[in-house]
């Protein structure tokens, strides 16, 4: 089996300015070494108008902290106002974008179909996307959750090429344990990203299966990190309310 590089990802949502956001990347920039950066990856997601400040930030430093954004158009540039381009973002430096997170789901109406075509688009721009799957309250309780997942799975990664699937990391969340205090047990967690996994290897074969990341998502904090990491099926975190303090996020980033 391959080692896969433990990625940790801080989606700080619809929160920080460029001021706030500024700080907040100093503080990790003052914490974390070169060592951790190495040993694991580290991402921060901020909303569209902080990317220009992280990306100077971290150039500035010379910082092994990578960066990305929260969506992408699927369309690749014109008449359609207030989308941001996957070229806009690769040319800020990003090396990511979040597709199909489960808030833009739910608010926002994203179709699988949607969701695919952004993935798309990430990889036509040169973005890596971190695409999201996950079950509500209600699948969660009718026993349904690795079904509903796996058809997530399915139509968001229809019709990339494999050198595409071998890059593309996947988060589960499970909606339920989002911003609720509720976190899997890592025995939840490694049931849906094994199941993940196993479809891989079902549908594009085990080398394929063997390099992409599964990340964990839902109230991971420094309390919960280190088991759930030791899933063999997790290989990071998305990490949202705790990746906002510095010294919180740094932690989970020391997990190992
Ligand atoms: P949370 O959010 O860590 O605040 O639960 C995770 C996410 O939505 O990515």
């Amino acid at each position: 089996m391959t080692t896969r590089k433990p990625i940790i990802a801080g989606n700080w949502k619809m929160n920080l300015n460029h001021f706030e956001a500024n700080l907040l990347v100093q503080k990790l920039a003052a914490s974390l070494t070169a060592e951790q950066l190495e040993a694991v990856e580290t991402v921060v997601l901020p909303p569209f108008t902080d990317l220009r400040t992280v990306e100077s930030v971290i150039a500035d430093g010379k910082l092994k902290i990578k960066y990305g954004a929260q969506d992408v158009s699927p369309h690749a540039g014109g008449a359609y106002t207030g989308e941001i381009a996957g070229a806009f973002l690769a040319k800020l430096g990003c090396s990511y974008a979040v597709i199909g997170h489960s808030e833009r789901r739910e608010y926002h109406n994203e179709s699988d179909e949607l969701i695919n075509a952004k993935n798309k688009a990430a990889f036509a721009a040169g973005l890596v996307p971190i695409f999201c799957v996950g079950e509500g309250l209600d699948i969660r309780e009718a026993g349904n959750q690795v079904e509903h997942v796996l058809a997530q799975v399915d139509a968001g990664l229809e019709g990339l090429k494999t050198e595409q699937l071998q890059q593309i990391v996947i988060a589960y969340e499970p909606v339920w344990a989002i911003g609720t205090g509720k976190t899997a047990t890592p025995d939840d967690a490694q049931e849906v990203c094994g199941a993940i996994r196993a479809r891989l290897v079902e549908k594009f074969g085990a080398e394929v299966a063997d390099v992409v990341r599964i990340q964990y998502g839902g109230s991971v904090k420094a309390a919960n990190i280190a088991q759930i990491m030791a899933q063999p099926d997790v290989d990071g975190a998305l990490v949202g309310g705790a990746s906002l303090d510095a010294e919180e996020f740094v932690s989970i980033v020391r997990f190992p």
